[in-house]
């Protein structure tokens, strides 16, 4: 495994825990104190409102696994508690999206999603805090969806990988020995190699790096997005992770604070920026939209931020999983632009019953399939945030 973050360390986990496993998994990891990981820089959170039903599959998927991760993750008489909540998402549409929302409401509701849609008149009624300027539409996670510890869940998921035998080691992948089109080995920058059977690249945000080794173009980008931190003096009761039309979010964060942020234009938005955070794009964009959407923030003062990269998949701004064409035990678990941490169960199950059996055999993953980008066949998911 390259790289040790949440999907390396899920994969890892389900590998090592998988009937029938006799092999021995050692993640490489070069930053263990995760201080750039994608994993413990995100808004940590889980949703079914999606518009593809490989992404919804995999959401319900990740709840059910967030709900018993006391117990999946146990190692031990040692239960980790990842924070779970279940607030629920609102996505708002405006007159222009809500045929969009509606025909994602009736996918989500056909795979079982727990989704309602209000009217501007019950989510003012339901969310008195909210001005419904603009607004056509809501469409609400009842349950299922929330937020969690994204770095707890992260830790035990390692905790577990490793009380089951998978083997950290804190170094730097650098490149491959590879016989024919299959890899034998995986080079480390301090000169030594892990000798390998089957190679996942898990380097999340950095993941092009790996494939570029092997001379594949793989369109997963580190693309910068800040997080705010803010207090509001007036109580907002019962709010869930809210998104605006104009793709401005927030979400509670304990008690009388919140998390808040954007993504940038995509016009605008290059790889690579350093790990700054963007105190204009607060200033100009998140602030007044918030302040529009909910009068009580208008009083709100920011305490906090930070900056983490997503690892961006400039195809279709989806995950990419499954074994590489012509290298033929070359696994990739890359690209989730956004949602890779609510998926990352579902994909450390599917990439595990892939290495372990050869095949999906709980949720099939293929749509994720390398080969769609060959093949120029986008995925499409409409929400991604
Ligand atoms: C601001 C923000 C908000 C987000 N919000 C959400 C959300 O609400 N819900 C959600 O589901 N997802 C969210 N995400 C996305 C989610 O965090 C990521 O999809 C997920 O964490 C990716 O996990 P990963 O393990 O692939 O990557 P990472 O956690 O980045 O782990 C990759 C690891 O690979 C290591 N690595 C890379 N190259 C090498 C190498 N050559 N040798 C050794 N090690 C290497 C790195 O050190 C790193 O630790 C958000 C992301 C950000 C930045």
């Amino acid at each position: 495994m390259i790289g040790g973050g949440a999907i390396g360390s899920a994969i890892a986990c389900f590998t090592q825990t998988q009937p029938g496993f006799s092999g021995e998994v050692t993640v490489i990891e070069r930053d263990p104190g995760y201080t750039r990981a994608s994993s413990v820089l995100s808004a940590s959170s889980i949703r079914q409102q999606f518009s593809s039903a490989i992404n919804i599959q995999m959401s319900m998927a990740g709840i059910e696994f967030l709900r018993s991760a006391h117990e999946l993750l146990a190692v031990g008489a040692e239960r980790p508690d990842i924070g779970l909540k279940e607030q629920g998402y609102l996505f708002l549409a405006s007159a222009a999206g809500a045929d969009v929302m509606a025909e994602n409401h009736g996918l989500q509701r056909a795979h079982g999603a727990d989704v309602r849609l209000f009217s501007p008149a019950e989510l003012r009624q339901r969310f008195p805090w909210l001005a419904t300027s603009g607004i056509a539409l809501g469409s609400f996670g009842v349950s299922g969806e929330g937020w969690f510890d994204g770095y707890s869940l992260l830790q035990a998921l390692r905790r577990k990988a490793r009380a089951a035998g998978a083997n950290y080691l804190a170094a730097e992948a650098r490149g491959f020995d590879c016989v024919a089109e299959r890899i034998t080995a995986v080079r480390l920058a301090d000169g030594g190699s892990v000798p390998c059977d089957v190679v996942v690249n898990a380097a999340g945000p950095w993941a092009r790096e790996p494939a570029a080794w092997l001379g594949i173009d793989l369109p997963v980008r580190a693309r910068r997005r800040c997080v705010f931190v803010v207090s509001c003096p007036t109580p907002i009761a019962h709010a869930p992770l809210v998104i605006d039309p104009s793709g401005v979010w927030f979400r509670p964060e304990g008690s009388g604070r919140f998390i808040c942020g954007t993504s940038p234009d995509a016009r605008d938005d290059p790889d690579d920026l350093p790990l700054e955070v963007d105190h204009a794009l607060f200033d100009n964009v998140v602030w007044p939209t918030l302040a529009a959407r909910v009068p009580a923030f208008e009083a709100l003062r920011q305490t906090g931020a930070w900056a983490g990269y997503y690892e961006f998949n400039t195809f279709d701004q989806n995950g990419i999983v499954g074994y590489h064409p012509a290298v033929t035990n070359l696994i990739f678990a890359n690209g989730f632009s956004g949602h890779g941490l609510q998926h990352s169960p579902a994909i450390g199950r599917g990439v595990a019953e892939l290495i372990v059996h050869g095949a999906y055999r709980t949720l099939d993953l293929a749509p994720l399939a390398f080969e769609r980008i060959a093949a120029e066949r986008a995925l499409v998911e409409r929400n991604v945030v």
